[in-house]
Order: C-alpha cells, then sequence, then structure tokens
C-alpha cells in the first residue's frame, strides 16, 4: 500500500472524480493542492468544500506545476499534453490517474477485479457481470467509470470478494501498475482520438487493461485488434485468451449454438465439449451486439470460476440502463427509440442496424469522428435525417455523398429547444411501421450537459407529441 502521508500531492481537476481523490489524499495524510484551468461559480462552490479540510484550491491556472510537488493524480478529463503534465514530465514527477490511486491503495486482501473497457458497450457489460456474480451469490459492486469511484470503494469498509470494473481508455492511460485477475475489451472503433492524438495510442491505452492479467484476456473474435492487444500484453503464467463470438465457439471461446450461449473455454465435465449458459432469449434486449456483450460478461464470471446457472440467473436478472435503445413510446404507428448513449459512430451503427425503416436523429460533438462508414452501412435503412448539434455539417456532408437521395432536414439549431423541434421533423418524415432513433453518434455537451439530458429531452418531446402538445421552443 502507497504511503503518501507527509508527501506534497497536486490533484489536476475538480468534479466528480477530482473532489474524492483530493479528500482521500488529505485523509491519508497528504498536503494537497487541487489546480483548475476554470475560475466559475460550480469551481469556487466545490474549492468551498475542500478548503475547511486543509485543502489548497488554485484556480484560474491548471498550467503552471506547484512548488514541491511530488505526484499529480490527474481526473480524466485532462489531456495527456497538458503544460501541466508536460512540466511534470520535465520534473520528474509521476502522474497517477484515479484508478493508479485505488490500485495503489487498495488492501493486503483487496478482493480482485474483473476489468472491462472498448469503445461501446462497457456499463452494459460490466452491470451484467455484476448480476452474474450477485446470482452466484458472491458480494460484489459495479464500480468505476460506471460513476461509483473506485477510491470510494477501496478506502471503505464494506466487504467483497469480487469487483466488476469498469474502465475508460483514459484511466487505463493513467494506470500503468494496474494488474486485473482477469479483463476484457469489447471492441475499438475510433473514439476520443482527440484526447489519445490516435487511433494506435487509444488502441494501446485500452490494451493496458490486458497487462498482468492472471486468470483471462478475453476478446472479440469479430475485432481481430482486440486479440492483437492480448497477443502484445504482458501476462501472468497459465493466463489464457478467452474469445467470444456470436457464430460457433471454437476452443477457448464462448458462442451462439442454436440461440444457446454456450462455452467451450472453461469446461469442467470431461464428458462435454460445451457447456450451455442460457439462451438467447434470456439477453435484454436480444440484440447482437447486446448477445455479445452478455458472452464477455459470462467469459470474465466464468474464469473467476462462476457456475453456468448464475450465468443464466444473472442475465435474467439484468435490466439495461436509460438511453441505451431505449424504447420511449409508440405514436401514430412509428415506435420512438432513444439511443442516446451513442455518442460515437460504432454505437450509432449498432441500434442502426437493429431496425428496418428508420428516421434517424443525428448530430453534436464529432469528437474528430468521420461518417463516410456509417451513412454508407445505414443509407439503404434511412427514410430521412433530421439534423441538429455543432458538427451536423460533416454528417449532412457524409450524406450528400453516400445517400443523396435520403431527405435531410438540417435544423442549424444548437440550443436545448431544438431536440423538440428534431422530433416533430421526425414525425413528419416517418410513416407507420417506421423508427425513429436519436442515435445522435456524438457527444451532446454542444447542447446539453450530458447524454442523459439529451435524452431526457427527446422523450419529454416525444411525449409532447403523443399528447398533442406543441411546446414553445
Ligand atoms: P459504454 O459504457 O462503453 O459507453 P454502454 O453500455 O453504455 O457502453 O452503451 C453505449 C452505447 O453503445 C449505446 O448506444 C449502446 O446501445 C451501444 N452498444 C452497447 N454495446 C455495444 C456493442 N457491443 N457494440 C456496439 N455498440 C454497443
Amino acid at each position: 500500500v502507497a504511503d503518501l502521508a507527509g508527501r506534497q500531492v497536486t490533484v489536476a481537476g475538480l468534479g466528480v472524480s477530482g473532489l474524492p481523490a483530493a479528500r482521500a489524499l488529505r485523509g491519508l495524510g497528504a498536503s494537497v493542492t487541487v489546480v483548475n484551468g476554470s475560475d466559475g461559480e460550480p469551481q469556487r462552490a466545490q474549492a468551498a468544500e475542500l478548503e475547511p479540510l486543509g485543502i489548497t484550491v488554485r484556480l484560474g491556472d491548471g498550467a503552471t506545476l506547484p512548488d514541491g510537488t511530488e505526484l499529480i493524480v490527474t481526473t480524466p478529463g485532462w489531456k495527456p499534453t497538458s503544460p501541466l503534465f508536460l512540466a511534470a514530465a520535465e520534473a520528474g514527477v509521476p502522474i497517477w490517474g484515479d484508478v493508479e490511486l485505488a490500485w495503489r491503495l487498495r488492501g493486503e486482501d483487496a478482493p480482485p477485479w474483473l476489468a472491462v473497457t472498448g469503445t461501446n458497450g462497457k456499463t452494459t457489460t460490466v452491470r451484467m457481470l455484476a448480476a452474474i456474480l450477485e446470482a452466484a451469490g458472491l458480494r460484489t459492486a459495479a464500480v468505476g467509470n460506471i460513476g461509483v469511484s473506485l477510491l470510494d470503494i477501496v478506502l471503505g469498509d464494506e466487504p467483497y470478494d469480487v469487483l466488476a470494473v469498469e474502465l475508460s481508455s483514459y484511466q487505463l492511460h493513467w494506470a500503468p501498475s494496474l494488474r486485473a485477475h482477469s479483463g476484457a475489451v469489447l471492441n475499438l472503433a475510433p473514439d476520443h482520438l482527440d484526447w489519445h492524438g490516435s487511433m494506435a495510442a487509444y488502441a494501446a491505452d485500452k490494451g493496458r487493461i490486458y497487462e498482468g492479467n492472471q486468470v483471462a484476456c478475453v476478446y472479440n473474435v469479430a475485432d481481430p485488434a482486440t486479440e492483437d492487444l492480448v497477443r502484445a500484453a504482458d501476462v501472468e503464467e497459465g493466463c489464457r485468451a478467452i474469445g467470444f463470438t456470436l457464430g460457433t465457439p471454437g476452443p477457448s471461446q464462448l458462442g451462439v449454438v442454436e440461440d444457446i450461449l454456450v462455452d467451450r473455454a472453461f469446461v469442467t465435465d470431461r464428458q462435454k465439449q460445451a457447456q450451455e449458459l442460457a439462451e438467447v432469449s434470456d439477453v435484454n434486449p436480444p440484440a447482437p451486439h447486446n448477445i455479445a456483450n452478455a458472452l464477455a460478461a459470462a467469459a470474465l464470471a466464468r474464469a473467476y470460476g462462476v457456475p453456468p446457472t448464475a450465468v443464466r440467473d444473472g442475465l435474467r436478472a439484468f435490466r439495461p440502463d436509460p438511453h441505451r435503445v431505449e424504447h420511449v413510446a409508440d405514436v401514430g404507428g412509428v415506435a420512438y427509440v432513444d439511443d442516446s448513449k451513442a455518442t460515437n459512430t460504432h454505437a450509432a451503427e449498432a441500434s442502426l442496424g437493429a431496425y428496418e425503416h428508420i428516421v434517424w436523429i443525428a448530430g453534436g460533438l464529432a469528437k474528430g469522428a468521420t461518417f463516410d462508414e456509417l451513412v454508407l452501412t445505414a443509407a439503404k435503412r434511412l427514410r430521412g435525417v433530421v439534423l441538429i448539434g455543432a458538427d451536423r455539417a460533416l454528417i449532412r456532408e457524409a450524406l450528400a455523398r453516400h445517400a443523396a437521395d435520403v431527405p435531410v432536414v438540417d435544423l442549424d439549431r444548437t440550443d436545448t429547444g431544438a431536440m423538440a423541434a428534431a422530433v416533430r421533423e421526425a414525425a413528419r418524415l416517418a410513416r407507420p411501421g417506421d423508427t425513429v432513433l436519436m442515435a445522435p453518434a456524438c457527444a451532446s455537451m454542444d447542447m446539453f450537459t450530458n447524454y442523459n439530458k439529451r435524452g431526457d429531452a427527446f422523450a419529454a418531446a416525444v411525449h409532447d407529441l403523443a399528447s398533442g402538445r406543441v411546446p414553445d421552443d
């Protein structure tokens, strides 16, 4: 366990990850300075919470390394190229993320981590995994990037047998000493390239999840880049590469045979070639990308020694989180579906692939993405498109290149009321039997605080439409 008493630690950033880190470090006897580039009302309110604890807060300057800093603990928003980190590198000061800090502070008999990353499906998979572990009677929690601070868990009193941990590429970037029991990379598609600098750097950060794995490195057979990351990792002796596939599984794989999820990797009964785990209909919802998530969760649980019946019971008990391909209502024979969590093209591709005739509501912050491939694969399913948000021109141009005959309404708006207008436009384009799908393929922060708020705005607009109310906008 790292001893930080009396050490001078600088925390980069406030917010949901900075505040608990600063408090925890202070609680361990460190001398803590929090720095933040912005100096607005919310930051001052947070500073006022920390200062009585003896924590120094410096607002309005996020670039200068405070004198005497021995360690930086960073929050995820800060890019590796931030001037503060360049100064730290020059001064030989190490940089830890919140996950690295939690990992270093965990106790002697701390529970092992079953870790999940990937461009899409992390939260869903981690919740499925926790449900399976619970069904096996284990004391567990879904933690990490999912909104439950690992630090709180590691420093708390609650005893756990095993943790289901969601890790983002940012967290993995700053967690060099993490060694999970088993880890999974669900898929790899371009995302957050503005933060990581390149696809190769993004993939390498995701691949850190496999470093030092003890039992299993779980990869996606349909996404060979994930298997490449397993090969590149340095793992414990005896640790196995375990694939998951929507097809018939090979040895050391989990897959699907005649609508049954089967395991050919952890078969204990010598008589059997494969172990039946669950039926496809046990997965909620049983869409292809979600069956893949269920197989990845099952692989990690099986690596931990969970019996097949617990996989089935856990999957049956699992309920999806809101804003992930969530059916909001049917209005006039048209289904309205909220996939606000589709904040990148890879996620939007999964939900666009699940419906036949779609009026697509898209747009927001593109984060450096291109839309040609997405538009190409979705083109023949599109009844029409309604565009909102800051980077909508990128999507409009891709549509002009690859789907010129699809009607496009460009609302040219980034205000919050634009969502209601978009729903009304979509209703005009849709025919009975169609699906209006809000899967923006972009982040929400140009118009909303987060994807939850964007999804709520969509749902509110759909309910207004259903009740015939036309709100002011
Ligand atoms: P994450 O935590 O990685 O953001 P979520 O489970 O919250 O993942 O899902 C994010 C988005 O990706 C949703 O729009 C969901 O419908 C979609 N999605 C979920 N699993 C997958 C998958 N395996 N492949 C592609 N898209 C997925």
